[in-house]
């Protein structure tokens, strides 16, 4: 399925405006920057679609770089995780691959070249003296007294730093640039620390590493990108970025800032997924219940569902919450027109039909898809067992309730008008069976000649015939809109949604669905879209997770609720 085609927004405004202009001769190079921390989110996902998909529609470029810079938290899982997210998604980078941590010689010669500037020194203030002297936003920082040291004294004390002779925190360079910045990022900021750290690439070759503000920026201008595209929490560190770059006098790319996705009923934070993930409260980053595109693939999303929900938010520069069902619709309009349609029943309930002989079956025509008359017909078997959803038979039906009853009589899709006739329960009064009678003159689920209506139409299959499968659903992982808002003294894993995973071990589906390819999604009707689960489904032996539910239920709930 195609991506919608890309709307305007404020950053391709800005993209028009440079290539008018001439800026960098029209040429536009984005990138997308993970740290390889954690999994990548659907937040990510907007970034991605961004990114590349800027590159592509300016006929561009856009690279894949790793911000490799945090030796402790980063590891060559998540790498090939991220790798294949991308890939996924349907971006490709080429050759353009890059780290971070691939320029760890530039940038120590950059930082080199800011000491003999007089633009960078060394500080042995320490952590709790600088964040005293660094002030607040409302009182201005003080100067370090290691700010006077003279460039031989910063140059040999950062060479020995990368040498190693000194402690893990005893040391940093810093850029020196304004303690009276009414911009703290711009108050003398840490570029390089001393941390003995392995780090997933360069091994112990490093022993100082450079920080985010000061990688970053000239990674940007490394590998020759116009435009530096992130999130909004990065415009107090633009002065910083371009402060670096000035001062080095290299490459300007220029830094644009974007609101970040947030998403209702979740949480879009790496460390937050990880905790998720390390104390067991999802079975792993790809939990068809996670943020994570792992865990929307496992679920059943597809790339192009997720491609369209990030086109379909835009861009903007005010931070706001895009409620989850503008993601499931997404998924449900594309499955409206692309699922095959298929019978199954979550929590059956054995119908006998009396007046059907034993033995016989009987090939029904069923439409695969009603939106696309390609998808032809197939043939459901049709016998005198049969199961249907519990929920579609009621002893005492309220008003309103036009499915089973005593007495009452349905059509069952593409059958027959089926009557219940009788009950029968077992000691404990639960219904364990219903007795009915057919219309032999219905059949095909059409109205009898004597004009005869009904104003209930239920799923079924054979009992004989069906397949017994297992079903997954899902529902929200975070009982709150805002899982992280929350009361003192609570945190976000207070709003864990204890009943998010229900697992149906003897749900049975027509019988083509025997030979379900793992990896193939259906609608089943009148419950959602599902995806044979790759992993979990075995030869004959599929296993379903429900992708989303027909209409969005919750909605509905929720206006009924206010
Ligand atoms: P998290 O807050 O989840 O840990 P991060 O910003 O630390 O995310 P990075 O690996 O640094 O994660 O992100 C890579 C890119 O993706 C960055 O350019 C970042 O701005 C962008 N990004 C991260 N989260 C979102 C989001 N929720 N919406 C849009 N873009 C995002
Ligand atoms: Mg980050």
């Amino acid at each position: 399925m195609e991506t919608q085609a890309p709307l305007s927004n404020f950053i391709r405004d800005i993209i028009d405006e440079d290539r008018q202009a001439g800026k960098h001769n029209g040429r536009v190079h984005t990138r997308f920057p993970p740290e390889p921390n954690g999994y990548l989110h659907i937040g990510h996902a907007k970034s991605i679609c961004l990114n590349f998909g800027i590159a592509r529609d300016y006929g561009g470029l856009c690279n894949l770089r790793f911000d490799d810079t945090n030796p402790e938290k980063e590891e060559m899982e998540y790498v090939n995780s991220i790798s294949e997210d991308v890939k996924w998604l349907g971006f490709d980078w080429q050759d353009r691959e890059f780290y971070a941590s691939d320029y760890f010689e530039k940038l120590y010669e950059y930082a080199m070249a800011l000491i003999k500037k007089g633009k960078a020194y060394v500080c042995d203030l320490t952590a709790d003296e600088m964040r005293e002297y660094r002030g607040t936003l409302k009182r201005p920082g003080k100067a370090s007294p290691y700010r006077n040291r003279s460039v031989e004294e910063n140059l040999d004390l950062f060479a020995r730093m990368r040498a190693g002779e000194f402690e893990d925190g005893s040391r940093v360079l810093r850029a020196l640039i304004d303690m009276a910045s009414p911009n703290i990022a711009m108050r003398d900021p840490t570029i390089y620390r001393i941390r003995r750290a392995a780090h997933h690439r360069t091994g112990d070759k490093w022993c100082i590493y450079p920080m985010y503000d000061f990688t970053h920026c000239l990674s940007d201008s490394i590998e020759g990108i116009t435009h530096s595209i992130c999130t909004l929490e990065f415009a107090n560190n633009r002065p910083l970025y371009d402060w670096v770059l000035d001062e080095l006098g290299v490459h300007h790319p220029q830094q644009i800032e974007f609101a970040r996705l947030n998403l209702s009923h979740t949480v879009l934070s790496k460390r937050k997924l990880l905790e998720l993930v390390q104390k067991k409260l999802v079975s792993g980053w790809d939990d068809p219940r996670m943020p994570t595109l792992s865990g929307l693939r496992r679920r059943g999303y597809t790339a192009a569902s997720i491609r369209n929900f990030c086109n379909e938010i835009g861009v903007a520069k005010f931070n706001s919450i895009i409620d989850k069902v503008v993601l499931e619709n997404s998924v449900r309009r594309e499955l409206n027109k692309t699922a095959p349609r298929r019978m199954a029943v979550l929590r059956p309930l054995k119908v006998i039909i009396t007046n059907y002989p034993e033995g016989k079956t009987e090939e029904m025509e069923a439409v695969n898809n009603p939106e696309d008359e390609a998808a032809g017909t197939r043939k459901v078997p049709f016998s005198r067992e049969l199961y249907i959803e519990r929920d579609d038979f009621r002893e005492d039906p309220p008003k309103k309730f036009f499915r089973l009853a005593p007495g009452r009589e349905v059509r069952f899709r593409y059958a027959y008008f089926i009557k219940c006739e009788s009950v029968v329960k077992d000691d404990n009064g639960k219904v364990t069976e219903i007795h009915c009678t057919y219309d032999p003159e219905t059949r095909g689920g059409n109205n009898p000649p004597d004009g005869r209506k009904v104003k209930g139409t239920i799923h079924w299959v054979s009992a004989e015939r069906a397949v017994k499968t297992e079903v997954r659903l899902y529902d929200h992982l975070f009982t709150e809109r805002e899982p992280e808002k929350v009361e003192e003294g609570k945190d976000y894993l207070s709003n864990l949604n204890a009943d998010s995973l229900e697992t149906l071990a003897d749900c049975y589906a027509e019988p083509v669905l025997k030979e379900a390819e793992p990896g193939s999604r259906f609608q089943f009707e009148r419950l959602g879209y599902f995806f044979a689960d790759p992993i979990d489904s075995t030869p004959g032996k599929p296993v379903f997770n429900r992708i989303v539910t027909l209409r969005d239920t919750w909605a509905n709930i929720e206006r009924a609720q206010k």
